[in-house]
């Protein structure tokens, strides 16, 4: 593995669901530490790095949370029940392994699961619901696991996935891609900062509780006031049998995803197209893409004090949401190279020229 798999796998390794990010924190206070300036983090837990001391203040952000759950009650005989932090689908949580972090250190557990020889055809047929869920942190009778061990009703519930390079060794497999890739693309970018002298100041940023809400990027923005906010999330790829298979034209290895619509954000028309452009130049593959639904750092951010030109950019990931996400790296490394050479385009001029 090259120091860049292994920042992955030391960010996608790391258990940070929303409200409990301060694992992933450290990691990205002690890395932007060495590239940046400054680095401070606002009262919700977000953290950022700036970098240059004249200029517009150019944001690079993504956020530090992955979904997971919360302990909602413990049953008499000492199972779990949860509610979900971030969007799960109840068939993906299931027969999975996950690490509850207790006061007296972490415990390991599994999502009970009904084998099909007990199950009537109707039942097979049917998509749990995460309040159907529960959580077997190892009881029996007489021993209940959730007193013996210190399981409190709040305690945060994270996956349990080892970071792993596939046989085609290109391809990552990782829980929290979503978002410890763009994490990752962060401190990149901060690198090169360090490296290259930037026409701007660069924040360097990680927020918190994004997958309950954007709600980090909304003091994040407030703290740090960007004059202009290139959020990193992950593209969602289509190139699997249950979806556009071959066809799809977000799909590994087609490069990073630039998001045109999604329901929290219409990005800066100009911003947007300065993005296209600086792919276009520098012969990185992307695609456009628009989602219906769902919602990024990027529109939060964009409301913040009297606006600020947002957009947003990541590489395509196949199964976000689970235990196991797939990246090519291929598209990690254009998201990194487009990234930067469009931060590298914000001189003031430019900047100014986003709000004419
Ligand atoms: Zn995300």
């Amino acid at each position: 593995m090259d120091a860049t798999a292994k920042q992955l796998k030391e960010l996608t390794e790391a258990d940070g669901v929303p409200g409990f990010e301060s694992n992933v924190r450290a990691i990205m206070t002690r890395e932007l530490k060495k590239s940046c300036d400054s680095v401070s983090t606002d009262r919700l837990g977000s953290v950022f790095g700036v970098s240059g001391k004249t200029g517009p203040r150019v944001m690079v952000d993504g956020h530090m949370d992955e979904i997971g759950f919360l302990v909602k009650s413990i049953t008499k005989d000492g199972f779990l029940k949860f509610l979900q932090l971030g969007g799960w689908w109840g068939h993906v949580a299931l027969a999975q392994r996950f690490k509850v972090l207790t006061q007296n250190g972490p415990v390991i557990g599994v999502v009970g699961s009904t084998p099909p020889h007990m199950l009537d055809p109707d039942k097979r047929k049917k998509v749990l619901e995460v309040k159907e869920l529960f959580l077997d942190i190892g009881s029996t009778d007489g021993y209940n696991a959730a007193e013996e061990l210190g399981v409190r009703v709040g305690d945060p519930i994270v996956p349990v996935s080892e970071f792993t390079v596939l046989g085609n060794d290109k391809l990552y497999l990782a829980k929290a891609f979503d978002n410890r890739m763009a994490c990752s693309v962060v401190l990149d970018v901060a690198k090169a900062a360090k490296k290259t002298k930037f026409p701007n100041r660069l924040i360097a940023a990680a927020s918190v509780q994004e997958e309950v809400g954007l709600r980090g990027a909304q003091t994040l923005a407030w703290t740090s006031e960007p004059d202009v906010c290139i959020a990193i999330d992950t593209g969602i790829a289509q190139d699997i049998p249950t979806m556009d298979g071959s066809s799809a034209t977000e799909k590994l290895t087609g490069g990073p995803s630039i998001l045109v619509y999604d329901g929290s954000l219409i990005p800066n028309v100009r911003l947007r197209d300065l993005v296209i452009e600086t792919a276009e130049k520098k012969k990185i593959p992307f695609h456009l893409t628009a989602m219906e639904r769902g919602g990024e750092d990027g529109g939060r951010i964009s409301l913040s004090r009297s606006g600020v030109a947002s957009v947003m950019i990541g590489p395509p990931v196949r199964y976000i949401h689970s235990h196991n996400g797939i990246m090519h790296r291929d598209d990690y490394d254009s998201t990194v190279k487009l990234v930067t050479e469009v931060v590298k385009r914000l001189d003031a001029k430019t900047v100014k020229s986003l709000y004419a």
